[in-house]
């Protein structure tokens, strides 16, 4: 099984490679079929497609490891980007590794790469959050635990919920952080923008179309620590407590 990165949003974002195995596989299996058809067509592929989404993936794995046992080949892609990364794929992936058959990734686009690579933050560190949890509570919660690591922080975010995200992110993360607005990136309105984390929920409120679209949003790695760490410095209390 091929697990294909598709665009983004604009089309031509495509590896000659996928197009090819797109073109040659037996059945694409994929997040929504409309939605792949669009690719499909645009690129001349006449392809087979069957639909894996979250409410369906672990039937669908097995009907996927049935088509290989009968040695068809199959291409797995989701509506945008790397399949498995804060999409379906990962369970097909499992099912068809436990079964035995070799799974073949195809590289591409990925909204979180796209991001860092135009984000001009020179972190060497950075760690893919994903999607926050979508209650307050465990949000805030969740950002928090995030505070202290010391590298940039990778999100991605809807648009009804962007706002909110950003004002927990500024009111609970260090001020002096930076944030990075990646928005509708690869589309006709794309947009990329660097700011204070602490000017975030302004430049939001300012203009109501950049709060469209789909988003990253980067945090950058907050500032060096004075002293040690939390961690090392419990771990070298405990061995001066053991000194004679
Ligand atoms: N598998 C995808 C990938 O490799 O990036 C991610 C799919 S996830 C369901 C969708 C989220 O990815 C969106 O809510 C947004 O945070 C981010 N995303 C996808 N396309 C984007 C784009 N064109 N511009 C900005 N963010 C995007």
């Amino acid at each position: 099984m091929y697990v294909v990165a598709t665009p983004l949003g604009n089309l031509g974002d495509i590896t000659l490679r996928a197009l090819e195995i797109l073109r040659t596989v037996d059945v694409v299996a994929c997040e929504d079929t409309r939605h792949a058809r669009r690719l499909l067509d645009h690129h001349g592929i006449k392809a087979t497609t069957m639909a894996v989404h979250q409410h369906n993936e672990r039937e669908a794995g097995a009907k996927l490891v049935e088509r290989l046992r009968q040695g068809q080949s199959v291409a797995l892609i989701s509506d945008a980007g790397t399949p498995a990364v804060s999409d379906p794929g990962a369970r097909a992936v499992a099912a068809v590794q436990a079964a035995g058959f070799p799974v073949v990734p195809l590289p591409g686009p990925n909204a979180a790469i796209t991001a860092l690579s135009a984000s001009g933050l020179m972190d060497e560190r950075f760690l893919f959050v994903g999607f926050l949890p979508a209650k307050s509570a465990a949000r805030q919660a969740e950002i928090a635990a995030l505070a202290g690591i010391p590298a940039a922080l990778v999100f991605y975010e809807a648009p009804h919920r962007v706002t909110e995200c950003v004002a927990d992110l500024a009111a609970l993360l260090e001020p002096s952080r930076e944030l990075v607005v990646a928005r509708e990136l690869t589309k006709l309105f794309e947009q990329i923008v660097r700011l204070p984390l602490k000017e975030a929920v302004v430049w939001f409120a300012a203009d109501d179309n950049r709060q469209r679209g789909e988003f990253v949003l980067i945090v950058s790695a907050p500032p060096p620590r004075e002293g040690l760490d939390p961690g090392t410095e419990r771990i070298l209390k405990l061995l001066l407590d053991d000194l004679p």
